[in-house]
């Protein structure tokens, strides 16, 4: 009789705000991320980038048309439906680590961006993942300096741009484990190769890297 009713409540929910397809606006149900054939479409195979200083970046997507708008409303027009989509599909390219990893982790924004944007969207979508993985989450990075924006830099000043931006939070949270670092675009890879640099000299054993899209170099970080 609980679940009835509990069943009851969420379709009253998605009656009064209906769940859209975070790619093409198709109504979707109430516990549906996407419909099928976006991911029919749009998600075909892992995507992955060599870091600039070892491991690599994987992702669903390939950062363009429908992906792109849905990740350019995400992050600028405060559109957070899309998490939970990037998050399941990223937990389906990273879901064979699950047996290594002992946390989650994010490239943060910086205090200024947080405040201006009023959520962290990596945060958001590390969160999902980590739920959808069942590890916990760890804030393990805070940003420290703000950088340049990257698309307008050569790929020497985007590696040099990155360096310093980020620092560990607790070095003892993070000693000895294995963790999923999750940004929302990998483009260079320059910033979640230094998010992965400053985690490993803090002890971490291994970072593995992942990210809702893999972008071109020309496009931004
Ligand atoms: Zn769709």
């Amino acid at each position: 009789m609980k679940g009835f009713f509990r069943k009851l409540a969420d379709r009253a929910v998605w009656l009064l705000c209906p769940n859209r397809c975070p790619y093409c606006d198709k109504l979707i149900g109430y516990h549906d991320t996407e419909c099928e054939e976006c991911i029919k479409k749009l998600f075909n195979g892992v995507r992955s980038r060599e870091l600039p200083e070892g491991g690599r970046c994987e992702a669903p997507f390939e950062y363009k048309g429908q992906v792109r708008q849905a990740i350019l409303r995400y992050k600028f027009r405060s559109d957070i439906s899309a998490a939970g989509s990037f998050a399941k599909q990223i937990s389906k390219v990273t879901g064979r680590l699950a047996p290594v990893i002992d946390a989650v982790t994010n490239v943060p924004l910086s205090e200024s961006s947080l405040k201006q944007r009023g959520y962290d969207q990596t945060e958001l979508i590390a969160r999902k993942t980590a739920e959808i993985l069942e590890k916990p989450f760890c804030a393990a990075l805070r940003k420290v300096r703000q950088k340049r924006v990257q698309h307008s830099l050569s790929l020497k000043e985007r590696r040099e741009n990155s360096k310093g931006c980020y620092a560990v939070s607790d070095a003892a949270d993070i000693r000895g484990k294995t963790l999923l670092l999750i940004d929302d675009i990998c483009t260079s890879g320059y910033t979640m190769a230094e998010c992965r640099r400053v985690l490993l000299e803090a002890g971490a054993r291994d970072v593995y890297c992942a990210s809702a899209a893999i972008s071109e170099l020309d496009r931004q970080d």
